[in-house]
């Protein structure tokens, strides 16, 4: 049994910006980014909270978002009371997001969430590596532990098909 790596799913990334050329009241977000820290903004701050997820990729959007909220309130309680939370995909290119409300974000989320790509152990949305076994090559799990357990599990439903075979060989 070896899992193997294929291409995965999407990744959050979450970052503090000041968005050079915007207006400061408009420009001060905590972003997340689609597709992982390449994708992020270039005018990214120093990760002051890492702890709270700052400089993170994220599987789960809504953990991004969660994640990127705890920032923003650090922030504002830091001195920085017009800071704002702001979700979208730069495709590589500079492209300031538009601050939403934190419903707003979290609403998204959910959105994001449930078109995601899952794994199909424990239904966790997939990362950038995935992996899968020899038993269902279709199957797309997101860690090797879930693949393995998928594994297993597939091959102890086939233990009674085997051993009632073997049997009857033996009759
Ligand atoms: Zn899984």
């Amino acid at each position: 049994m070896r899992p193997t790596n294929k291409k995965g799913g999407q990744k959050f990334f979450v970052s503090r910006q000041q968005y050079w050329g915007v207006e400061e009241e408009e420009g001060t977000v905590v972003e997340i980014a689609y597709g992982g820290s390449d994708y992020a903004n270039p005018d990214m701050l120093g990760a002051k909270w890492p702890r709270l997820g700052e400089g993170q990729e994220f599987s789960d959007p809504r953990e991004a978002v969660e994640a990127a909220i705890a920032v923003c309130n650090a922030w504002r309680a830091a001195g920085c009371p017009h800071a704002k939370v702001a979700m979208g995909s730069t495709g590589g290119c500079t492209i300031p997001f538009e601050p939403k409300t934190y419903e707003e974000c979290q609403a998204r989320a959910e959105e994001i969430f449930e078109k995601l790509p899952k794994c199909d152990e424990c239904a966790d949305p997939l990362g950038k590596d995935t992996f899968s076994h020899d038993l269902d090559d279709d199957s797309k799990f997101c860690s090797e532990h879930c693949a393995e357990k998928n594994y297993w599990n597939l091959r102890e439903q086939e233990l009674p098909e085997l051993v009632r075979k073997n049997i009857q060989l033996i009759l």
